[in-house]
Formats: C-alpha cells, structure tokens, sequence
C-alpha cells in the first residue's frame, strides 16, 4: 500500500492491518465462496443422479402400467377394480359380459350389474377369507348380461391397494368351452358305458346261446364216429376226429367268452374280502397242479379290500396257472407280495417261468391274444383279459413287468377303501 503525503506515521502504521484483515477476510469469504460452490455443485451432481434415478423409476412405473393395461385390455377374461360397491376399473372385455360399454360400466355399481344372491355369496366368501378361512381362489356361476345372455363363468377376487384405498380385483373368466367339452366328456363315457354293457350282454347272450346248438354238433359227430367206428377209411377217421377236435375247441372258447362277458353282467356286489382267503381259494382250485409240478408258493400277509371275492379267486387263479404253466427249466417258485402305496394296495404274482419279450407286454391282456401255440401250451388266450377286466371293475390296473428268460412278475393294484365299480 501506498503512503499519502502528510499522513501522520500512527495513522499510517494503524491502517495497514486493518487492510491486510481486510484482504484477509476477502481471501476467507472468498475461500468460503469456493467451497460453498464445490459443495453446491456436488450437491447438484448428486441431485442430478436421484433425478436420473427417479425418472428412471417413473419409466419403469409408467412403461409397466401400460404393459399392465395393455396386458388387461387384451386378456381374455373380464377384470374390473371394485371400490366400496362402486367398479372404478374395467376392461373391455368385463364390459361386453355384462352388456355394456366400458364408459358404461366404471363408476356403476357391482349391486346393480349381478343378481343379488351372487352378491351375497360373494360377500360371503369374502367375510370368510377376512377371518381367515380357507375358501376357494374361484367360485363358479352363471352370469346374465343386460340383453338377457347367460354364461357360465368363474369368478376370482383378491384384495388389493388400487390409488392409495383398498379395493377388490376381480376376474371373471368365460367357462363356456370348458363346460361344453365336460359336458361332451360326460356324454362320451355314458355312452361308452352304454355301449360297454350293450356289448357285454350281447357276447353274453351270444356264447349263451351259441352254447346249445355246438353241443349238438359235438355230441353227434362223436355219436356217429363211435357207430362208424371200424367201417372208416383212414382219413376220414381224421376228418372226424378234426370235426370232434374243433368242435370241443369251439366250446372252450365260447365258455370261456362266457365267463370273460359275466364279470361285468354277473358280478357280485363289492364286500370286505381277505385277500389271503382269496388265494387260499384259488390254491385249493389249482391244487393239483401245484402237486404236478413241485411249486414253491409264498405269499406276504395280504390284505383286506372290498371286493367281489370270487372274482378275486379267479384274479389269483388266472395268474398263479399262468405262472406255472410257463415255466421255465427250474422248479417253479412263485411269490405274491402286498404293499400299500398311497391310497392303493400294490399287489403282485412273482414267477422264474419263460419269461414275456417287452414288446408283448400290452398285447397279452387282450382277449384271444396268444403269444404261442395250441401244440406248445393249451389256453385259449383269455385269462389275463379277464384278469384285466376284473381288476378295472375293482377300480385298479394290472401290467406286468418282465423279460424273455428271466421270470415275470404281474402287478395289479385295488383301492384302499374300495373302488366303485367301474
Ligand atoms: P392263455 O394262458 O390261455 O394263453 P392268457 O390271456 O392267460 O392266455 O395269457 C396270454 C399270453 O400271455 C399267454 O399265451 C403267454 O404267452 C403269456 N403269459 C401269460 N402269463 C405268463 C407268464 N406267467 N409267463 C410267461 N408268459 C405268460
């Protein structure tokens, strides 16, 4: 600083701190300033980053509101927002169930649009859910449009926040189709059912009937074979003996057919049967069998179901003849095992016998279906399609598992507290 003339040397000397204080503080102000502006345009830069964010976070609100309207607006099913009684959301689709337009029919209220005692159970299911009970996510119904249109449809509703207020969500779905194809579902298995007892009675009047006249044919041809007997050439001997042959096969087959058509005509009604009893009946059946050839049978402690215990008898029988009947080189060992698998018991019928290629294992249980000759084994191909027959009407399955050389084991299931008849 500059000394003026004729300024006295205190005045001097006092005003020079005062000056230096003076830059001093312009210096702090003005350090302080710099600060202030570096900590405000941090500020700024951070603010400018919530900002970012935030609009980020609307996008996201807004693009997702949108997907969900157009989402609503393109669906299927009706869905509207209830306030109070008041609809404050609907889509097109609600609109067009109840016959309106969907101007229409927000700000209308629910009490108008459906019949009152929907709304009252409606209103109950949902008091029901407040205190916590279990009900039903969708409740079905018929609902009428202005113009007088029914529909069958399901209602579905849950609680929700809708503008800060708590409101209903509602979605109502068109079941039409659904009920169009149960309702040909269940006119499909009446008339299957039909059809299966139709033909039931008609092989059963059939090989009843049938019965009759091939004994005849049977009876005489032996009769006149005995009375030719000596008088014959060679061959038509054999002509005769073919005669008496296929005639007496006919006849197993025709019995047989019979007995496959009674287990759906004739059987009885379904009663508490010990499993164990049914096998000890059809043990005694098959005894001497059994004795021919040396079998070793074991059983687990078997069951009590409700069934038709002489059908049971032959279930038993069937698989048990079969077991011996194919068996193998060894001595035939037989087991049959029971377990309870959920609400099911699995039962099974083990054998060491020749064994069933996989690609067999479905055809085997169709009726007349043999996997050998007359000449190897004798059967007529009907005991494991009546075996199937019999564990269907019990409400169960049979399939068996095996392969050639190595034994087969038959499972069947039934029931734990009783199938209905099927
Ligand atoms: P059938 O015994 O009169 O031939 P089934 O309906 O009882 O008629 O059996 C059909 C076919 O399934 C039999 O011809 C046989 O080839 C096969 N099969 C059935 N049970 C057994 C078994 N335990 N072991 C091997 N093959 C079997």
């Amino acid at each position: 600083m500059q000394q003026r003339v004729g300024e006295p040397e205190a005045t001097r000397i006092k005003r020079m701190p005062v000056e230096e204080v003076l830059k001093e503080v312009h210096e702090e102000v003005e350090k302080q300033v710099r600060k202030r502006t570096s900590d405000l345009v941090k500020t700024n830069k951070e603010l400018q980053i919530e900002i970012t964010k935030l609009r980020k976070v609307e996008e996201a609100l807004r693009e997702s509101e949108e997907k969900f309207r157009s989402f609503v607006e393109e669906m299927n099913d009706g869905y509207c927002v209830i306030q109070g009684s008041t609809i404050v959301f609907a889509n097109a689709r609600i609109a067009e169930m109840f016959g309106y337009t969907q101007e229409e029919v927000i700000g209308k209220s629910i009490l108008e649009l459906l019949p009152s005692e929907i709304i009252s159970e409606l209103t109950e299911a949902h008091a029901r859910r407040r205190r916590g009970e279990a009900v039903p996510p969708q409740y079905e119904t018929v609902l009428t449009s202005k113009d007088g249109a029914a529909r069958p449809v399901e209602f579905g509703a849950r609680l929700v926040s809708y503008e800060g207020k708590p409101a209903a969500s509602v979605v109502i779905r068109d079941i039409t189709e659904r009920k169009n194809a149960e309702a040909k579902l269940q006119q499909t298995m009446q008339d299957l059912a039909r059809s299966n007892a139709e033909l039931e009675q008609f092989a059963y009047v059939a090989s009843h009937d049938l019965q009759e006249p091939l004994r005849m044919v049977t009876s005489f041809v032996q009769l006149l074979a005995r009375r030719l007997e000596g008088k014959l050439d060679a061959d038509s001997s054999e002509y005769i003996a073919y005669v008496v042959d296929g005639a007496s096969r006919m006849q197993m087959l025709i019995n047989d057919l019979l007995a496959f058509s009674r287990v759906g005509t004739r059987g009885s009604p379904f009663e508490v049967t010990d499993c164990e009893a049914a096998l000890h009946g059809a043990l005694t059946n098959v005894q001497l069998t059994i004795e021919d050839h040396d079998v070793v049978l074991t059983h687990d402690p078997l069951p009590t179901v409700m069934a038709d215990g002489m059908q049971l008898v032959q279930l038993f029988q069937n698989l048990i003849s079969n077991a011996i009947k194919f068996h193998g080189e060894e001595r035939p060992r037989i087991h049959i095992s029971a377990k309870q698998e959920g609400h099911e018991w699995g039962l099974s019928v083990r054998d060491n016998g020749i064994g069933i290629d996989p690609e067999y294992h479905e055809r085997i249980f169709l009726i007349f279906q043999r996997l050998h000759g007359r000449a190897e084994y004798a059967g007529t191909g009907i005991g494991l399609a009546m075996c199937k027959r019999i564990v269907e009407r019990h409400g169960g399955r049979i399939w068996v598992q095996s392969e050639l050389g190595k034994g087969s084991t038959f499972y069947f299931t039934i029931p734990v507290a009783g199938g209905k008849e099927s």
